[in-house]
């Protein structure tokens, strides 16, 4: 299993185009230290992809990892489908970017899927431009990833998810609560069956559950949510007036921050999705070195891991 990182950053970007922190602002006058919207491209052993959530910069995501460029035959894409986290707007606002292609694949838990056909319309939307196929991630037991595109499924990658929140974006807030309810957001967890090996992708945690922590203790690499350093940051940089625990995100550090958690995890271990907010924005903070001496590191866009 080959995992490609093709953004780390949380909603907005870094830098955020209206933003003037400190941290979008370094990364104006420093363009190495720009993050893309955080996602992940994951190739299984007959050399498709999969693009693990589809942000607004997934044309710029595609063109800068030549692996998922299209050819030898001039529509043909190594890229078989979409993985959902979400259905937060920085993780499917993408989709439409790819409504070029004849056929999308998009694999989502059922409440994800109704925001995004019901709310967002992307059904009723995209029909007139390709043909989108809606595949079921399941929360219970793993499975193959099967593409249409391809044929056939890839044996070689298996997937389920670990529900880790009930919050729905906020063009769905009001939507009725049904069965399946806590699967609004979901940590992926990768397998792959030939090596016994597994990661955990995670961009988002409200609460670190046992679920959650069963598939991270037993997994060899782990990437999760580190949108914000501490619980009050989004009300101390004045961003938000809730707490990072109440905009749906673990804090990194502090009490019940994720760091202690995965000081303890034999996995290696990198935090992603960062808020342009975050201290961590910027290479010279003193919160790397913190971090360095837990063993956990942070994810860097085009950053390569392989399993
Ligand atoms: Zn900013």
């Amino acid at each position: 299993m080959l995992l490609r990182v093709l953004g780390t950053a949380a909603g907005g970007g870094v830098p955020q185009w209206n933003c003037a922190c400190p941290g979008c602002s370094g990364a104006r006058a420093h363009p190495e230290r720009r993050r893309r919207h955080a996602s992940l491209a994951v190739r299984t052993d007959d050399g498709r992809w999969y693009l693990v959530n589809a942000t607004p910069d997934i044309g710029d995501q595609i063109e800068a990892h030549p692996a998922l460029h299209p050819g030898p035959e001039p529509r043909r894409t190594p890229i078989a489908g979409v993985v959902l986290t979400d259905a937060e707007l920085d993780h499917t606002l993408g989709i439409a970017r790819l409504r070029e292609a004849d056929a999308l694949e998009i694999h989502a838990t059922a409440p994800v899927r109704r925001a995004l056909d019901e709310r967002l319309r992307l059904g009723a939307v995209l029909g007139p431009y390709t043909t989108l196929t809606w595949r079921d991630l399941p929360c219970h037991g793993a499975r193959s990833l099967t593409s249409a595109t391809f044929g056939r499924p890839d044996r070689s990658l298996r997937i389920s998810a670990v529900p880790v929140s009930a919050k729905r974006p906020r063009y769905a807030a009001d939507a009725p609560e049904t069965d399946g309810d806590d699967a609004w957001v979901v940590a992926l967890r990768l397998y792959d069956p030939a090596t016994g090996r597994s990661a955990v992708y995670a961009p988002a945690v409200a609460a670190w559950s046992d679920a959650l922590h069963r598939v991270a203790a037993e997994a060899d690499c782990v990437i999760v949510d580190g949108t914000f350093w501490d619980d009050e940051e989004p009300r101390r940089t004045g961003i938000s007036s809730r707490t990072a625990t109440g905009m749906g995100h673990l804090p990194i550090d502090g009490p019940g921050g994720t760091a202690g958690i995965l000081a303890t995890l034999s996995a290696r271990c990198l935090y992603t999705h960062l808020n342009n907010t975050n201290p961590l924005v910027d290479p010279a903070a003193d919160q790397h070195k913190r971090l360095a001496r837990l063993g956990i590191e942070v994810a860097d866009d085009e950053m390569v891991i392989e399993l």
